[in-house]
């Protein structure tokens, strides 16, 4: 089976990323959201991002006015019923999710691979509630999508092979690579990156050190290219502390508890870049710690 129609669901930091890069390798893509708002702000950011690509020469002008004359966007859902595979990358929460793919699957064609790019939640779960937990996976792109080389393959428990090898292919044709995970909570990157955040968040909270101190300690001392409360932010604080939650609650064991500041930060609304305010503050022309 060939793959030419791409359906992409939430057109948010990650849908916009999935968008440009399918674009660019000649998949025809159609993005769809709640929010007209969203689809807007992700296809200007699309062309900026493809602009910046274009000014640095690694496209041409040409590539780019390609690439966007192949994104079309929709509100409603079941004009995705035509696509080949479709991208699930809408808000970290199952119960969205569920609700998405229950009202896709009625549209869909029985060969449409349905994947999720989600950064946690159980494979075999969200595929055992649609009609083809076979053509099931879990695409897990990072973030930003268009710049980072990898992307995590997940097999839910019933996914069949000629499902995996078909994404395996797609992630080629991207001139990107794939590492294959285990479908067990947050897989490979994030069950290894979140502790390690959440950990960071709670050497804040005890005023081990603060904001700056923790960032630069981390950059300067384990060579790591952002600080983990930065890195945090450009993540999203609302994501992070949904992948904590399905930790704790997957794997039952009291060192993934979020720390009690991370559930602050987003009960406040401070979710990071996204919302102008996290652990930095975004609004004016350089970032500015918060604590
Ligand atoms: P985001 O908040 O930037 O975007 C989510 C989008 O989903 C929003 O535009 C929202 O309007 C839309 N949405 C919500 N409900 C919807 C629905 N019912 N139908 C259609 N659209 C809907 O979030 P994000 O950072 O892009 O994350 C999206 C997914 O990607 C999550 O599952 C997240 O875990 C995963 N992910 C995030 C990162 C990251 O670094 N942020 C990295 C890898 C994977």
């Amino acid at each position: 089976m060939d793959i030419q129609r791409v359906g992409i669901v939430g057109a948010g930091q990650m849908g916009n990323g999935i968008a440009h890069v399918f674009a660019l390798a000649g998949y025809d893509v159609l993005m769809t959201d709640i929010s007209q708002e969203s689809l807007d702000r992700a296809r200007a950011l699309i062309d900026g991002n493809l602009e910046r690509q274009v000014t640095r020469e690694k496209i041409t002008a040409e590539d780019k006015a390609t690439a966007m004359a192949r994104i079309t966007s929709t509100l409603k859902l079941s004009d995705l019923g035509q696509s080949d595979l479709v991208i699930e990358a809408a808000t970290e929460r199952e119960t969205v999710k569920n609700a998405i793919f229950e009202d896709l699957v009625p549209h869909l064609k029985p060969t449409t691979i349905l994947t999720s790019n989600t950064s946690s939640i159980s494979i075999t779960r969200l595929a055992s509630r649609t009609d083809r937990p076979e053509k099931f996976m879990g695409f897990h792109f990072m973030n930003p999508v268009p710049v980072m080389q990898l992307v995590e393959l997940i097999r839910g428990i019933a996914t069949d092979k000629e499902t995996f090898d078909l994404l395996h292919g797609v992630v080629e044709r991207l001139g990107k690579t794939a590492a294959t995970a285990e479908d067990f909570p947050a897989f490979i990157v994030n069950r290894i990156l979140m502790p390690m955040i959440n950990e960071a968040v709670y050497t804040l909270y005890e005023g081990v050190g603060n904001v700056s101190s923790i960032d630069l300690a981390m950059k300067l001392g384990t060579n790591h290219p952002m600080g983990p409360l930065e890195l945090a932010d450009f993540i999203g604080l609302d994501t992070c502390l949904a992948i904590m939650n399905v930790l704790h609650d997957g794997l039952a064991d009291t060192k993934y508890r979020p720390c009690p500041l991370l559930t602050k930060y987003v009960e406040a609304g401070w979710l990071g870049r996204k919302s102008g305010r996290g652990f930095y503050d975004y609004r004016g022309d350089t970032p500015v710690p918060t604590r």
